[in-house]
Order: C-alpha cells, then sequence, then structure tokens
C-alpha cells in the first residue's frame, strides 16, 4: 500500500495542478487558491486517519490539541467576570499546556475506538465530508473561496483514495459503504448536512 509519503506527493502534485487551473479558469484570488492548496494537501492524509501507527493521526492530534490550546488561551487571557478572567501569565500557560494533551489524547482516543483501518474514512463518504467542512470553515471568505477549498479537499482525499484502490488492485476504497450499515448511514447523514450547511452560506452570501 502507498506510503505517507507517496499520498503527501500525490496530494500536493493534484493540488497544485488544481490550484493553477483554478487560478485561470476561475479567477482564484492568493487567499483562495493558498487555502484551497492546504485543503487538497492536508486531503492527502484524511483517509489514514483511521491507521492507528500512520502519521496523519499523530499530525492531526497536534493541530487539534494546538487549535483547542488557542481556544482556551484566547478565552482565559481576556476580560470577563466568569473564571475571572484575565489570568496571569503563569496560569494561562498552564492552561494552554494542559488542554493541549487533553484534546490530543481525547481526540486520538475518539479516532482508535470509533475506526478501524479502511473502514469508512477510506469510503466515498469521506472526500464530500471533509470538502464540506472546509466549505464552512472558509464561509466567512466569500463564494469563490468556499468553491475552491471545497473543489481542493473533495480532489485531495480523492487522491488518496484512487492511489490506494491503484496500488492495491481494488476498488475497497472506493466502496460507498461499509458492513455496518448503521455507521454508514450516520457518515453520509452527516456528510450531507455539513454540505448543506457549507452551500446555504454559499447562497446566503
Ligand atoms: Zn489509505
Amino acid at each position: 500500500m502507498p506510503n505517507f509519503d507517496t499520498h503527501v506527493a500525490a496530494a500536493g502534485l493534484t493540488s497544485a495542478l488544481g490550484v493553477a487551473v483554478g487560478a485561470i479558469l476561475f479567477e482564484w484570488d492568493k487567499t483562495a487558491s493558498s487555502l484551497a492548496f492546504v485543503a487538497g494537501l492536508s486531503g492527502g492524509m484524511v483517509p489514514d486517519l483511521d491507521c492507528d501507527t500512520a502519521k496523519p493521526r499523530r499530525l492531526a492530534g497536534i493541530f487539534v490539541g494546538l487549535g483547542c490550546a488557542a481556544m482556551v488561551v484566547g478565552y482565559v487571557s481576556g476580560h470577563g467576570q466568569f473564571l475571572r478572567r484575565p489570568w496571569p501569565a503563569e496560569h494561562v500557560a498552564l492552561a494552554a499546556l494542559g488542554s493541549f494533551f487533553l484534546f490530543n489524547a481525547i481526540f486520538l482516543e475518539l479516532l482508535k475506538s470509533r475506526t478501524k483501518h479502511r473502514g469508512l474514512f477510506h469510503s466515498l463518504a469521506t472526500p464530500f465530508l471533509y470538502g464540506g467542512l472546509w466549505g464552512c470553515l472558509a464561509a466567512s471568505q466569500g463564494g469563490r473561496t468556499i468553491m475552491a477549498v471545497w473543489f481542493l479537499a473533495v480532489i485531495g482525499v480523492f487522491s488518496h483514495l484512487i492511489l490506494d484502490a491503484a496500488k492495491g488492485f481494488s476498488f475497497d476504497p472506493l466502496k460507498i459503504a461499509t458492513a455496518d450499515l448503521a455507521a454508514s448511514t450516520r457518515l453520509w447523514i452527516l456528510t450531507a448536512l455539513v454540505n448543506f450547511l457549507a452551500f446555504i452560506r454559499l447562497f446566503a452570501l
């Protein structure tokens, strides 16, 4: 099976091509292009979040931990009655460290207990779920950027699934569901919801 480096290279190449095409055909600006590139490149790693030993999961855990720590720092260093904010610097630092390890551990534990390698994370729902999430994230940037990140996120994840399929000589990574039909249904409903949210914002802008 293709390893981490192969997936990163494939997703990077696909994303670079996608950004070039988007800039020429749809006049994506710098923000749209760079966000779309990140969406595409990271998309190439997303399916292997279901693999206990793979790098993508450790990387994602670090990002989630850092993101949560940043939010906690923003909150406890701001002014407010609740929790008697702002906190002194050394308490803020401790809160940041604590929340990093806490959310990192929760995220990794959730993935570990809820996923199976080459299960639903390697299914046709994943590209669209990931694309929808990026669309929601980029909502404030406007319609063109939403389309750009959605498109590249979808392509990035597909680059992973197609590479897995090609190397394994099986269409297994392109499955619509797994034997666990309840989980498959939940994943598709979530995917539809997230995409609805991403695109309703597009039309509201
Ligand atoms: Zn894979």
